[in-house]
């Protein structure tokens, strides 16, 4: 099925009990044993497993294309999930530009246990090559990149990790399952932010994996999100599941948006550069005109100037709102380096936005008048 069917159908129909045909919200913690000691609907306390997250659970898996779907408290912890598969002595590959929080992670929680951290210009497979060791076992993508949208090969670098017996993750959440199918390009897990599109209205943080097959992988993140216990609310699942069914109208409606927008920029005597994977100039562009089915709602762009130019451009905005995140209805600008801190590697005179679903000529006459 396609992705707009799937998005309202997948794991949903009415409720057998009452007929309700929206989707019930099941807030119970425990589930009730049956005279012989067993649990005849599968379900025995809620942090292993909860109808309302097993919902989200199957329709994640159903748009991605994988096996099986695992819900977490946030994107971080879903990060964090993927990377409890590396083991002392491992060594994983990440990319030099990624979200700044990824990176923290890895180097607060992950290399103290003993892995070994190598960041790559993962758009680039042959710099992905020259970082590999005997001890490679993940190689983690994001794809397109935050915030400057490098596309990464998903194919090309599937195969790679194939060949040399590591896993590749990726962090798909600028694209979402709509514009980009990681796990049919070959990667094994692909994580999501599900804060940002799928939830998709400033409303709720959320993280997920979903796992291309079955085996020891999908066992031993199915096992840290039960004892790592980072799970989601089903309240938080709900959310994100009802949003889910206008994921596709959303996403595209939001790309056609950024186009315009993206457009405009390009042409303006005080905008420097303009990062969007739609604009020919930009180096990911042919790729993911390939890999991707649209070019998305991210845009980043330099501002003539430095770091005061920037910030002002942000402080005269009208329609746009001056925020962190992503992926939501309303359209948010910000100044990028001064979120990440002092060990940035973003351009103190970038400003990243994130379209939303406002007439594409209100935000491009927003930004005329802000860029003065
Ligand atoms: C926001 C984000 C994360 C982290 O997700 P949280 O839900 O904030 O924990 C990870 N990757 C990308 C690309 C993000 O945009």
């Amino acid at each position: 099925m396609r992705p707009e069917t799937l998005a309202v159908h997948a794991a949903r129909s009415p409720d057998p009990g009452t007929g309700a045909v929206a989707e019930p919200l099941h807030l119970s913690t425990t589930f009730e044993r049956a005279p012989d000691g067993s649990y005849p609907q599968g379900y025995y306390y809620a942090r292993a497993a909860n109808p309302t997250r097993a919902a989200l659970e199957q329709a994640l898996a159903a748009l991605e294309g994988g096996v099986e779907g695992l819900c977490f408290a946030s994107g971080s912890a879903a990060s964090m999930a993927a990377f409890s598969l590396l083991a002392p002595g491992d060594h994983v590959i990440a990319p030099t530009e990624c979200y700044h929080g990824t990176i923290k992670q890895l180097r607060q929680f992950v290399q103290p246990t003993g892995v070994r951290v190598s960041l790559a210009d993962t758009w680039d497979l042959d710099a992905v090559a020259a970082a590999w060791t005997p001890a490679t076992r993940m190689v983690w993508i994001e794809t397109p990149s935050n915030p400057r949208l490098y596309v990464t090969d998903i194919e090309a670098t599937a195969a790679l990790a194939r060949e040399r017996g590591a896993w590749l993750a990726c962090d798909s959440t600028f694209a979402t399952p709509v514009l980009q199918q990681p796990l049919a390009l070959g990667a094994d897990i692909v994580m999501h932010s599900t804060t940002k599109f799928l939830a998709g209205h400033s409303d709720v943080t959320g993280g997920a994996l979903v796992a291309r097959e079955g085996g020891e992988l999908l066992e031993r993140l199915r096992n840290y999100q039960l004892q790592a216990g980072a799970v989601p609310s089903p309240f938080d699942c709900w959310l994100i599941r009802r949003s889910m069914m206008t994921l596709p109208l959303r996403v595209r409606a939001q790309a056609a948006g950024a186009a315009a927008v993206a457009a405009f920029l390009q042409s303006h005597p005080r905008v420097e550069r303009v990062f969007y994977p739609g604009l020919s100039s930009h180096p990911g562009h042919a790729l993911a005109a390939r890999q991707m089915s649209a070019f998305g709602s991210m845009i980043s762009f330099s501002v003539r100037g430095g770091a005061e130019d920037a910030l002002a451009v942000a402080a005269r905005v009208r329609v746009f709102t001056r925020a962190t995140s992503l992926g939501s209805v309303e359209s948010l600008i910000e100044h990028r380096a001064s979120m990440e801190g002092p060990d940035t590697s973003t351009p103190q005179n970038l400003l990243r936005l994130s379209i939303g679903l406002e007439h594409p000529d209100d935000l491009v006459e927003d930004l005329a008048q802000a860029l003065g």
